[in-house]
């Protein structure tokens, strides 16, 4: 008799494998599971609600030789306003994008998985989606090791919270070095930046997401920049995001 494993999991995606089989991507604490899901591609087949991603499912899999199969699942959270609202569905594929390149690269899978979850959370109760999706993308940053040096001048290690943000320098520069380095970020993008990469996930709500989206403060072109200069990644659903939205 095969070994049936209890787990939980957020599904982030799905693609299809022989006929009427597919193949799930879940997060767990553990990394990545990729597990076989049978007949979900059938009309009347139970197992189509667990393609509509993202959700977080409690699940059974019977151990294979090299695939383990989904048997039974219990969906715990469904983040319906994903799949609802069209803008946050194209904002959750940047996100799922990024889980699915960079989960190996995380140390801490636990922490990624609580992370991912409350992103998911935040983007299914709140509007301003793109302070949202700026958030995760820069707390990222963190868990793949890369995050800016927001600590003091990153040329003169001089201490002080007067910094511009330079993507050279990955982190801070002071205002007297930032004659001789290009800087992508002024001095206030950089407070706002900072206020965003330590701002705990349980602190943000309505008001504070608010403030935020009022500084008309656009980041992502920073952001895309500093993956691809440290990650060399270019993001396809984002390249999507835009032509759409
Ligand atoms: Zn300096």
């Amino acid at each position: 008799m095969k070994t049936l494993i209890k787990k939980r999991g957020i599904i982030l995606s799905s693609k299809d494998f022989k006929e009427n089989y597919k193949i799930l991507n879940i997060l767990t604490i553990d990394g990545l599971d990729h597990v076989i899901l049978k007949g979900a591609n059938k009309m009347n087949s139970g197992n189509k609600k667990y393609t509509i991603v993202p959700l977080e499912v409690d699940f059974l899999i019977a151990e294979g030789k090299n695939l383990s199969t989904f048997t039974e699942g219990y969906i715990t959270q469904n983040f319906t306003n994903l799949k609802n609202v069209y803008e946050k569905n194209m904002i959750a594929q940047v996100i799922i994008e990024k889980v699915l390149t960079f989960t190996e690269h995380v140390l801490d899978h636990e922490l990624l998985y609580n992370f991912v979850k409350k992103i998911f959370e935040l983007l299914n109760q709140y509007d301003y989606h793109t302070v949202i999706l700026e958030i995760f993308e820069i707390k990222l940053l963190y868990l793949l090791g890369i995050a800016p040096n927001l600590e003091g001048c990153c040329r003169c290690h001089k201490k002080t919270t007067n910094l511009l943000l330079s993507i050279n320098l990955g982190g801070g520069c002071c205002i007297d070095c930032s004659y001789f380095t290009h800087c992508e970020l002024d001095e206030e993008e950089t407070q706002i930046f900072k206020y965003l990469y330590l701002i705990k996930l349980d602190k943000i709500d309505d008001i504070f997401l608010s403030l935020i989206a009022n500084t008309h403060l656009n980041f992502d072109s920073f952001i895309d920049k500093y993956y691809e200069k440290y990650l060399d990644f270019r993001s396809i659903a984002k390249k999507i995001l835009k032509k759409i939205v």
